[in-house]
């Protein structure tokens, strides 16, 4: 009987998709893949480090792994991995720790999967910078959105990021070697494939550039949907845009963080803009795309940010077209320049500004659905909900379900936009 592995991510896309690559090639290495929390002989736990809290995660997880499979052969790989390999072997019962640099080749450091009585350390602090190639296809089980990963790392340098040290500097991954995936990908059945990265904006593969990555994408037959998912401001030609507006297959969707609307504290953040900048990045999008929808990351309570600062930033959400956010909290992280800056933000503070941004993304949200109530979108439908309703998105990002009899999964349907129901759009067929 095969050996059974569980795989469990937390954090980014970025780590889904190595996730899913990693899957494939335990697959393929005669292992049966079993959800994360069935009984497995071998269960990889794929980490991130962005916060001091994502850190605490991941420990947790590691631990309620071993709590509830005491047996099952430990591998704690990724972000947290390359920067805690320390703190992680003091965990009893992890056999293996694998930095950055090699965890995609897990699959060669595990033996026969038997549990051993020191972990098995396999970590470079350093981390290359040659552009890559991956040699497996990503496994997405019934999903009909698959993540593909064209690039990895960051040379830009925000005083709150860690990134840059745990992923290294950014590298590209070679153009054939994306668009061999990509096809792979649509053979499987997955109709939208996401760009993923770390600084995907900045992408350099083979002297080709990020819209020539798109252009080769948008070639191929039976790939219905490109989608960019975050992506840097100043990093992202105004072609690109252009190309969003004409395409069939690019999404009319950007996430593009701003972090703050306050020139003083992009410009402490180490950010490569001005509010001025982005404003009229995002005006241009809005005025070029139809119906695009944009979403963006913000931050509160980062190191001198007062009220007048917050204010700009919330002043700023408000006029811009921003359709979401996501709302993240300035946590000090050892290892970045931040954590030295004075003016810190009372926590109370932060977490008054931090609900007062969710409220506000609420309402841009709601507005934005509101905008589209009577028209019809496309919708790639992906599951039935406990209720009855089939899930899925439109092409600018915003969830949508339908009552339906049909198997919808992995379908395209066009729907006629009827109401708000929470988080929703309800949708009624058309024809
Ligand atoms: S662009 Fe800034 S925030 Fe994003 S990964 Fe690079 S350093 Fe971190």
């Amino acid at each position: 009987m095969s050996l059974r592995a569980s795989l469990h991510t937390l954090g980014c896309r970025l780590n889904q998709a190595e996730t899913a690559i990693i899957a494939n090639s335990l697959r393929q290495a005669g292992f049966q893949i079993v959800d994360f929390g069935e009984p497995s002989d071998v269960t990889v736990i794929n980490t991130c480090t962005v916060t001091e809290q994502a850190d605490a995660k991941c420990r947790q997880a590691v631990r309620k792994t071993l709590r509830k499979n005491p047996d099952t052969f430990v591998a704690v790989i990724g972000c947290y991995a390359q920067m805690a390999v320390d703190t992680i072997s003091a965990i009893d019962g992890v056999d293996l720790i694998i930095g950055n640099e090699h965890k995609m080749n897990l699959v060669d450091f595990l033996d026969s999967g038997t549990k051993l009585e020191q972990p098995l350390v396999v970590h470079s602090p350093k981390i290359s910078r040659e552009e890559f190639t991956i040699e497996t296809v990503g496994l997405y089980d019934n999903a009909t959105r698959a993540n593909l990963k064209i690039q990895d790392g960051c040379n830009f340098v925000c005083s709150f990021c860690i990134i840059p040290t745990a992923r290294g500097p950014a590298r590209s991954r070679k153009p054939d070697d994306i668009i061999k995936e990509a096809r792979a990908l649509v053979e499987m059945g997955h109709r939208e494939l996401v760009l993923t990265g770390v600084n995907i904006g900045t992408y350099a593969g083979e002297g080709k550039n990020f819209a020539d990555v798109l252009d080769a994408l948008e070639n191929i037959d039976g790939l219905e949907r490109i989608r960019i998912s975050s992506i840097e401001p100043t990093t992202i030609a105004e072609q690109v845009i252009r190309k969003m507006a004409e395409s069939d297959k690019l999404c009319n969707h950007l996430h593009i963080p701003i972090q703050s609307g306050d020139d003083g504290i992009l410009k402490a953040m180490r950010r490569k803009y001005t509010v001025r900048d982005f404003t009229e990045f995002i005006e241009f999008a809005h005025d070029t795309v139809p119906g695009i929808g944009i979403g963006t990351d913000v931050m509160v309570g980062f190191p001198g940010e007062g009220r007048e600062q917050f204010i700009n930033t919330k002043k700023i959400l408000g006029d811009l077209p921003i359709s979401y956010f996501h709302v993240f909290t300035y946590s000090d992280r050892q290892g970045t320049s931040s954590v030295k800056m004075d003016n810190k933000v009372d926590p109370q503070e932060k977490k008054k500004r931090n609900r007062i941004l969710i409220e506000q993304g609420k309402r841009k949200k709601t507005t934005f659905y509101r905008q589209h109530i009577g028209s019809r979108a496309d919708v790639l439908f992906e599951q039935k909900d406990e209720n009855g309703y089939w899930r899925g998105y439109t092409t600018n990002y915003m969830e949508v379900k339908m009552q339906s009899d049909e198997d919808l999964h992995n379908c395209v349907r066009c729907v006629q936009l009827e109401e708000i129901d929470g988080n929703y759009l309800i949708g009624r067929p058309v024809g």
